[in-house]
């Protein structure tokens, strides 16, 4: 019986000219169709093995080999619908952009570009150049730079101002960032040694004033103090009893001693965002105004452009990071550039940049509107035949941002029993991302656009009637 069913199974080279297959095999390199037919005639060879089929057709065959060779087509970065309302949700690429800008990145990419070339002298140029006078005039800097990402920007600082010395940092700002951005690691890797001052939850100017104080007195060069290091502690917060050192302390005490002072803020804030609602946070621009010589952001969080880090300060300190070696390796592409070209030309008008850069549009857009997209998504599911509930949601900023931003949203809720709808939502052919919550599987409509309502629909007919 078996033996039979193994005999009908068709030879690769024949059903690869099979009419039924012609399509995929123009469509198709010449290995990956041969992979695929291969691969169906394996699945059925299997199920026959394991006694699972009786009998099959070819046109079976042919259906699994049509389906195969779809997943094989599959890119594997692709678009997802975000209904985790998490604005900058790391793990789906934080920041996104609008036409506009992915229209001017086109328009660089396919073409070549001044990158590197004085279009006035017709001589090498610097692609350091070409952001600096835009930054410096949002953010009232003296000089600033681009590198890839945040992480390398305090790496680059650390480096070239503290390497063999000391960096003092406050103990409760020794963080973890996403992953794997820990703060003692990045000293060690920059070439500097970690000096923690204060406690946990308390850290006064006095604390720093000691460690400067005694590393006069050891002699040796190496307890140098090359930067007092503050880092913005982006997604956690300590509640209580609790004592940071204001920027304004440590800046004037490095002006005292003649030492080099750095915020990481992490979070790239241009904007008072108090004006819209939502909570205070440090901005670029008060950590400059405050004194602090350099200042550390990145690209793709609440400034909202392309991975990159953005360092802002002192311009004779710039210059100096500009010749350091990592500044080589640590360097930002021209598809950064084109986006942060546009996203900083937003914030020249702060209306435009809330207007504009979807991220800040998302972050001061009121409950109301997105309840009533919840509304219209609801009601359109039930046109299908699919009930769902509206439900008030807690949206979040992310990316390590306003961690205790409670933003109100609304999302839709379909009624999950045995917790299934997550993973099927997820194996949509652009997957959609949502939450389990008390049987429920919940899309927030925070990070959702109205264009991807007709999918959304499509797709949970396919999946639940
Ligand atoms: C996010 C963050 C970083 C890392 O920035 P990337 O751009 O992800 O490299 C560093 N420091 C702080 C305080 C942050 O919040």
């Amino acid at each position: 019986m078996k033996n039979e069913l193994f005999r009908k199974l068709p030879k690769v080279d024949i059903l690869m000219k099979n009419n039924l297959l012609k399509d995929l095999m123009i469509q198709m390199d010449y290995n990956s169709f041969y992979e695929v037919v291969t691969l169906g005639i394996d699945y059925f060879r299997n199920k026959i093995k394991n006694g699972e089929i009786e009998k099959f057709s070819e046109d079976e065959i042919i259906k699994k080999i049509k389906i195969l060779a779809k997943k094989n087509q599959e890119r594997n970065l692709k678009n997802v619908i975000n209904g985790t309302g998490v604005i900058l949700h790391t793990n789906l690429g934080r920041a996104i952009l609008n036409e506009k800008v992915a229209d001017k990145l086109k328009q660089i990419v396919t073409g070549y570009s001044n990158l590197e070339f004085d279009l006035q002298t017709g001589e090498r140029g610097s692609r350091y150049q070409l952001l600096e006078k835009l930054i410096c005039k949002i953010t009232g800097a003296e000089g600033a730079m681009i590198v890839n990402n945040n992480a390398s920007a305090v790496i680059l600082c650390l480096n070239e101002f503290a390497k063999n010395k000391k960096t003092v940092v406050s103990r409760g700002e020794l963080v973890e960032i996403g992953g794997s951005f820990r703060i003692p690691e990045i000293m060690e890797l920059s070439g500097t040694t970690l000096k923690e001052v204060g406690t946990t939850n308390k850290t006064n100017i006095k604390d720093y004033e000691k460690a400067i104080e005694s590393s006069f007195v050891e002699e040796e060069k190496f307890n140098e103090i090359g930067v007092l290091l503050k880092v913005h502690t982006s997604n956690y917060k300590i509640i209580g009893f609790t004592d940071s050192v204001n920027k304004i302390e440590i800046a004037e005490l490095g002006k005292k001693y003649n030492i080099i002072t750095i915020d990481d803020i992490g979070s790239g804030v241009l904007i008072d965002y108090e004006k819209y609602g939502l909570t205070k946070e440090p901005t670029v621009q008060d950590s400059l105004k405050a004194g602090m010589d350099i200042v550390t952001f990145s690209g793709d969080k609440m400034l909202g452009g392309a991975q990159c880090g953005i360092i802002a300060g002192k311009k004779n300190l710039i210059e100096r990071l500009k010749k350091n070696p990592f500044t080589r390796a640590f360097r930002v592409d021209k598809m950064s550039i084109a986006v942060m070209e546009e996203i900083f030309r937003y914030y020249l008008d702060e209306e435009k940049a809330i207007r504009e850069i979807p991220v800040l549009k998302m972050l001061t857009e009121k409950s109301e509107k997105v309840n009533l997209r919840a509304e219209k998504l609801r009601d359109l599911l039930k046109n299908s035949g699919i009930d769902t509930r509206v439900v008030k949601t807690i949206a979040l900023v992310g990316g390590g941002a306003m961690p205790d931003e409670k933003i109100i949203s609304y999302g839709v809720a379909f009624k999950n029993d045995n917790n299934t709808l997550e993973e099927k939502f997820r194996e949509c052919e652009t997957p959609i991302i949502g939450r389990t919550k008390d049987n429920n599987f919940i899309l927030d409509l925070k990070a959702i656009k109205e264009e991807s309502f007709q999918y959304i629909v499509e797709e949970a007919k396919k999946i639940i009637l």
